[in-house]
């Protein structure tokens, strides 16, 4: 149960002031950790401000510089009212004793101006000052004032980022409603680790970054961010901590087989493997050959051949006469595991079964079955794998393919399926090491380096929108030839509407301009039309698929030989990367278009550089790392590490380490989180959101 200190922090934002419920869903795809759930108060207080505005800086009128945000103290002088129903603006003198600035107000309300702004009257007046026709003006101040209420003007104003429909005064309002709602909350810091770093408290650093005194209060440097920073990395690494002990104790079980299948699995490839896929194979076999837990992450680039991988692995537990299952994020991915694993499991004599929730009820209940009383021996899958109804023989080993779209509960639940169970986890993410941790805490990593030998290289070029006919009349082109070519749109939350709107009528001009059917595959399909889209481009019905980014984990058709992306300027590097990893693995060469609308930014164009100039996605992951923070490395859009709202990739790490050592030792001397500070944990644990990991101090 969450401690009932923490009720005001978990109340909805629709309870603060100026937040109705349709704002508090704007607030929510702002600040919440997930875009359909509902914000809390804390969420909102999780919203860091990126950036300040001075207000104490006072030069006279005469010495703003154009552009400058000043707070001017002048006395009103004559009001020019323009004549009524014009389009004309209100103007308003002010002096001081170094010159004269128009204040200009467009749609005004003049009773409202008359008794703010009174001739005579001496007002402090903060807003941007702008030079036009070498004279002053200042176009809807942001704050008038009469010099009694002076103090009333922030003079370090947070500037939060905002979201369309949100404004921010409305935000800012919230956000002082919400901070008089923190609580005084028991310290789990380390008294002298804190004493060290001359932190403040929790809420003291709340505070401290929602209404900064000074304009460094807000660099990531400064205590109150480095505390909210290290709180928000020791949650996570604490929650992991304790979800690795309870793997631990659960224990493990050392599979030493023979290795026959693993070899019948080889000798039916069609190829040899890669160095790095057999160094990656003996790594395995050493862990599940421990008397421990297998907890390996595999890490490989888009094509690397993780899914050989984990069949030998699959395939050595089996020969052992347990269970395997294979756990992918997607109907889609399923299956294609599935069926590229079929003919190497015939031939190796292993009984494979594919399980989905779309499975007819009968079908279902028949694999069900026989995974129950041990016909089968591998089995692939969705979530459906992890629903109480599934129930193995003895399952020994599960494989989860890109499981950062999988909770660390779903991954448990099916672990708790067997006894000793051992798990792969597939990422073809290039997290850069640093990042491991964060995202998967401390598991044992192997890599693929090296791509399979015979790979064609792809070409990356860039083009401007406005060559958009010229394009679709390549890829017209190119169809003709007999290639496949992906279309990619993009979708994003903000703008979802209009994004939908674009990649529907993309698809229609491109149906109409090939004069032929085009797949289409965006994620507010249904399974089954989704699965209809990419099964006749797959099968060569269509020689299209235009899509939204949904096809870009791991989807295999390997005579595609052309990727369009649109807008590519909006796509962050790693998922650049992970879309043109679409492309390029049949035997031809490959092309990758990225379709930009200029001008393009400064970050924008380095990226669509780096794509053109390597291949290489760990180089892209460093990259990418340098030039945003890591903010998209797991596709999180906002900038600092993935899966955090607080701390940032490139001034934390070090915090990382520090904090992986602190949820150590505070396990080692109070593993159930019993102490006085082990509740303060728990607490801690509750308010960033790894509460899931307090179940199993219970279950444990
Ligand atoms: P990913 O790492 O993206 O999951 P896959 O396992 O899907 O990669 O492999 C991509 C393609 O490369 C598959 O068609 C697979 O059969 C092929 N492949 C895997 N390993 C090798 C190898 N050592 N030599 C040649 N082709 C390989
Ligand atoms: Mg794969």
């Amino acid at each position: 149960m969450r401690p009932p200190v923490l009720d005001p922090l978990f109340a909805p934002v629709s309870a603060l002031p100026g937040i109705g419920p349709k704002i508090a869903k704007t607030v929510a795809g702002l600040v919440s950790r997930a875009p359909d759930r509902d914000a809390t108060v804390a969420d909102l207080l999780f919203h860091v401000p990126h950036a300040v505005i001075d207000r104490s800086h006072k030069p006279g009128i005469a010495y703003s510089e154009n552009g400058e945000i000043v707070t001017l103290d002048v006395e009103i002088g004559r009001h020019q009212a323009p004549p009524r129903g014009g389009k004309a603006p209100y103007r308003i003198q002010g002096f001081d004793d170094t010159g004269q600035i128009t204040f200009v107000f467009f749609h005004p309300r003049r009773d409202w101006l008359e008794k703010t702004f009174p001739e005579g009257a001496r007002r402090i007046v903060s807003g941007k000052v702008e030079w036009f026709n070498e004279r002053p003006q200042m176009v809807h101040p942001d704050y008038v004032l009469p010099p009694q209420d002076a103090a009333a003007l922030p003079v370090i104003e947070p500037v939060y980022p905002l979201t369309a429909g949100l404004a921010a005064k409305t935000l800012q309002k919230a956000m002082a409603a919400a901070l008089e709602r923190v609580p005084a909350l028991p310290e789990w810091l380390d008294p002298a680790h804190q004493a060290r770093e001359a932190w403040p408290g929790f809420a003291k650093a709340l505070e401290g970054l929602h209404h900064p005194q000074r304009k460094n209060d807000l660099n990531p440097e400064a205590p109150a961010y480095r505390r909210l920073a290290y709180d928000e990395l020791l949650a996570s690494q604490l929650a992991l901590a304790l979800v690795r002990a309870h793997m631990r104790q659960l224990g493990g079980i050392a599979r030493t087989p023979q290795g026959d299948l693993q070899k019948s699995v080889f000798a039916a490839l069609p190829f040899q493997l890669t160095a790095s896929q057999a160094q990656a194979i003996s790594e395995i076999n050493a862990d599940l050959a421990r008397p421990v837990r297998m907890l390996r992450l595999l890490q490989g680039d888009v094509g690397s051949g993780k899914t050989v991988v984990a069949l030998a692995a699959l395939a050595q537990v089996t020969e052992t006469g347990a269970q395997g299952a294979l756990m992918a994020p997607t109907e889609i991915l399923a299956r294609q595991h599935f069926a590229s694993m079929e003919p190497l499991c015939a031939k190796a004599g292993i009984r494979l079964a594919l399980l989905t929730g779309k499975d007819t009820a009968k079908a279902r209940r028949d694999i069900q079955e026989k995974i129950l009383n041990g016909e089968i021996d591998l089995v692939v899958g969705t979530h459906a794998l992890f629903q109480g109804s599934v129930a193995f023989k003895s399952l020994g080993i599960i494989v989860v393919d890109e499981q950062h779209r999988f909770g660390v509960h779903q991954r448990l639940a099916l672990s708790e399926k067997g006894k000793g169970v051992d798990v792969l986890v597939m990422t073809a993410t290039p997290i850069p090491r640093t990042l491991v941790l964060t995202s998967f805490g401390d598991m044992d990593v192997s890599r693929l380096t090296e791509k399979p030998a015979g790979r064609k290289p792809i070409t990356t070029v860039s083009a401007s929108l406005d060559r958009l006919d010229e394009i679709v009349g390549r890829v017209g082109n190119a169809i003709g030839a007999g290639q496949k070519v992906y279309w990619i749109c993009p979708l994003v939350e903000e703008s979802e509407k209009i994004d939908l709107a674009a990649v529907e009528d993309r698809h229609r001009v491109l149906e109409y301009e090939l004069r032929q059917p085009v797949s289409l595959v965006h994620g507010r399909m249904t399974a089954d039309q989704k699965d209809a889209g990419m099964t006749a481009f797959k099968t060569g019905d269509t020689r299209v698929l235009v899509a939204t980014t949904v096809i870009e984990v791991g989807v295999d058709v390997p005579d595609a030989t052309i990727i369009v992306i649109e807008h590519a300027e909006r796509f962050g590097l790693a998922q650049l990367h992970q879309l043109r990893g679409r492309v390029g693995r049949g035997d031809k060469p490959s092309t990758c278009v990225l379709l930009f609308k200029g001008p393009l930014g400064e970050t924008a164009a380095a990226r669509l550089n780096i794509m053109r100039e390597t291949n290489d996605g760990f180089l892209i992951a460093e990259e990418d790392l340098k030039l945003r923070g890591g903010g998209e490395i797991l596709g999180t859009r906002q900038s600092g590490m993935p899966g955090f709202r607080i701390a940032q990739a490139e001034h934390h790490t070090d915090l990382m380490e520090t904090a992986r050592n602190d949820a150590r030792l505070i396990l080692e001397t109070d593993p159930q989180l019993q102490s006085p500070r082990g509740q303060a944990l728990r607490a801690l644990l509750y308010l960033f959101g790894r509460d899931e990991a307090i179940m199993l101090l219970r279950a444990g």
